[in-house]
């Protein structure tokens, strides 16, 4: 085997702690979590006590500020366990960055610290019943209405979709304008008119909670904008 020079001591270090973390706190439970469909909502409040969410979060917004050899390290444990219900990816790799890369700074202040905490799961509503690889062709919409935006659609195949407070949500805020009308909003789990579907059965990955979610006039301030209107297909093919 040839051997990997891509890891220094101090990320094998942290690699012990989180196989550690794993062994305890998730491999025994993983049988009956695959059996709920979901893992136990506690786990994300562990893990993120230990620093395993969300670690590349710079230190000013409650992360620890290293680099993304840190988040590999995480996603190639849960691999090698086997722990396939673990959406810590999704949280850590994709969805989070969105809000390092393009929040506001207070929506970083609000949100970064509980997504490293553990307190706030994310998870990212790209995905339709009629759209999934062509996702130009997404009908969700985000109308603006004086000072908001009202947001109407369905998403699914949603990852952490049962456990997530915090969506970025993919809306056409200009329907007529084909990929450059596409928007990223940041939506809150409670906002009336944002509900969760079904917890979907696979053929696999039965410990993830991929989920259909339903967004019925769900009327967000235009703080909930997340980067540039207009921007958000751009922001998808970037990150
Ligand atoms: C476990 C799981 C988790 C997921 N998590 C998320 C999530 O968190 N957020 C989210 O938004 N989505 C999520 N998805 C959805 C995923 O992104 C979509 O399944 C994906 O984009 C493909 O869309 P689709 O399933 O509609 O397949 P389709 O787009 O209908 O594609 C079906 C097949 O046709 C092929 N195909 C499509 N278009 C073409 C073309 N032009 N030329 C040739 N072949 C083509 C595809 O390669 C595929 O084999 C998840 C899906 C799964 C299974």
């Amino acid at each position: 085997m040839i051997p990997r020079t891509v890891y220094e001591p101090e990320h094998e270090m942290f690699r012990e702690s989180v196989r550690k973390f794993l062994e305890t706190e998730a491999a025994p439970y993983h049988e009956q979590w695959e059996e709920d469909g979901q893992v136990d909502r506690a786990l994300w409040n562990k893990a993120g006590e230990q620093g395993f969410l969300a670690p590349t979060v710079p230190e000013e917004y409650g992360g620890v500020g290293v680099d993304f050899r840190y988040n590999a390290i995480v996603d190639e444990e849960c691999a090698r366990s086997g722990l396939t219900g673990i959406g810590w990816g999704l949280h850590s790799d994709i969805a989070v960055p969105y809000i390092v890369r393009y929040g506001t700074e207070e929506q970083k202040q609000k949100y970064l610290p509980k997504c490293v905490s553990g307190e706030i799961v994310t998870a990212i509503a790209m995905t339709e019943p009629a759209a999934g690889s062509d996702l130009q062709g997404i009908k969700t919409t985000a109308i603006k209405d004086g000072d908001d935006y009202i947001i109407n659609g369905s998403k699914t195949f949603i990852t952490n979709g049962q456990h997530a407070d915090l969506v970025v949500v993919v809306a056409k805020t200009d329907p007529s304008a084909g990929a450059k009308g596409t928007s990223l909003f940041l939506v809150e789990a409670g906002t009336p008119g944002f509900e969760k579907g079904k917890n979907l059965h696979k053929i696999g990955l039965k410990a993830q909670d991929t989920s259909e979610l339903f967004f019925q006039d769900v009327r967000v301030p235009k703080e909930a904008l997340l980067g540039e209107e207009g921007m958000g297909f751009v922001y998808l093919m970037q990150d």
